[in-house]
């Protein structure tokens, strides 16, 4: 994500803070002044959104140590005034292990939960009425951080396990209806079932509470990209790399001058493109890179290309295409077969085409 800052390092995940979480800081500094709050009432409240969100951190932290049992890796963690999100590179497919992955970020909020209702002490509280608990309560010390942080893991465990996407709840319940039907069918409910609670989300919150519409639309827009992303799963599934490669294409040499590549780019529809010397892959050229060094045409494709690149195997399935589009900025790769010889290339555009055309039933045709 753009605009963040990185914080360290986690079990190898990098935990990173968007620019955006700072406005929170300064937003809680302001109400807090507002209210006539000094100096040692702001430093709680700026010590108690911080803790919150290690809160958050550790909830994410569940979802990624989990996935990282079923062999998933995460990217990283990024912190958001909303809460944090961790960029898993998928989720698993399987129901039973998309149900532990799902329930284990909510399930750390409850241990910790747990663990500070131990520190609250309830007999006091109890003990004393509304006004003098109220004058404690805005008192800083370390219990009343204790119930506040309490009653927002309560809470982050409530928001959280909303049956809709992209809460874990909508997960969850994606989870246990896909023990009974498939995993699209049930994602098709799962999603609609989150679009029907946004709206209802939206109208109460226009009646009573602006925050709810907020709410509203985020869960709106994470149903409709779920359900998305598995129709075009589904749509993929069955089918092969080889289905969906270009194989008529240009392959320059490492000599090849930029003027001439500029050429070629200009007289076709082709924008990447691979260098090879011989039945070797020496890398790819991007049309980003072309265009950003287009004045430069005494360059050649040998110095300009990239010599990290992934390459996908022509008899493997179509889904690595999208599996690699969370790690991989360019989405062209080179499709070799199993005697690693190149028989083309395979880039969004065709994807996309080859999807569009099988969706509307001219599968056999787009594949001759
Ligand atoms: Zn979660």
């Amino acid at each position: 994500m753009k605009g963040t800052l990185k914080l360290g390092r986690i079990a190898g995940i990098s935990i990173e803070v968007h620019w955006t979480f700072s406005l929170l800081l300064i937003w809680v500094v302001f109400l807090d002044i507002q209210r006539g709050g000094n100096l040692s009432s702001s430093l709680l409240n700026i010590a108690f959104i911080l803790l919150l969100f290690i809160c958050v951190v550790l909830h994410e932290l569940g979802h990624a140590l989990t996935a990282r049992r079923f062999k998933i890796k995460t990217k990283g963690i990024t912190l958001l005034p909303i809460g944090g999100v961790a960029s898993l590179e998928k989720m698993p497919e399987k129901p039973g292990q998309e149900l532990l992955v799902a329930l284990a970020g909510p399930a750390v909020n409850v241990v910790i939960a747990l663990f500070l209702l131990l520190l609250v002490p309830w007999q006091e509280y109890i003990n004393m009425d509304a006004e003098s608990l109220e004058q404690l309560l805005t008192t800083p010390s370390i219990s009343t951080i204790s119930f506040f942080l309490l009653v927002a893991n309560i809470m982050l465990v409530g928001f959280n396990m909303i049956p809709a996407f992209p809460m874990d709840g909508g997960r969850v319940l994606r989870a246990l209806l896909a023990f009974g039907m498939d995993r699209r069918k049930a994602t098709e409910i799962a999603a609609s079932l989150g679009q029907l609670m946004a709206v209802i989300f939206f109208v109460l919150g226009l009646l009573y509470n602006p925050f709810l519409v907020l709410i509203a639309l985020f869960i709106f827009i994470g149903a409709y990209g779920e359900n998305k992303m598995v129709k075009q799963t589904s749509l993929v599934a069955g089918h092969l790399v080889h289905e969906a490669t270009l194989t008529n294409i240009t392959i320059l040499h490492p000599g090849t001058l930029l003027t001439d590549i500029i050429d070629i780019l200009i007289a076709g529809t082709e924008k990447d493109f691979i260098v090879m010397e011989g039945d070797e892959i020496k890398g790819l050229l991007y049309h980003k890179v072309i265009l950003q060094n287009a004045k430069n045409t005494h360059l050649t494709a040998g110095e300009l290309m990239h010599t990290q690149f992934v390459a996908l195997r022509d008899s493997s399935p179509l889904q690595g295409f999208f599996d690699l589009m969370s790690s991989q900025k360019n989405l062209f790769f080179p499709v070799i077969d199993q005697d690693n010889k190149v028989i083309g290339a395979i880039d969004m555009s065709n994807v996309s085409e080859f999807l569009v055309l099988k969706a509307e039933g001219g599968s056999d045709r787009a594949r001759a």
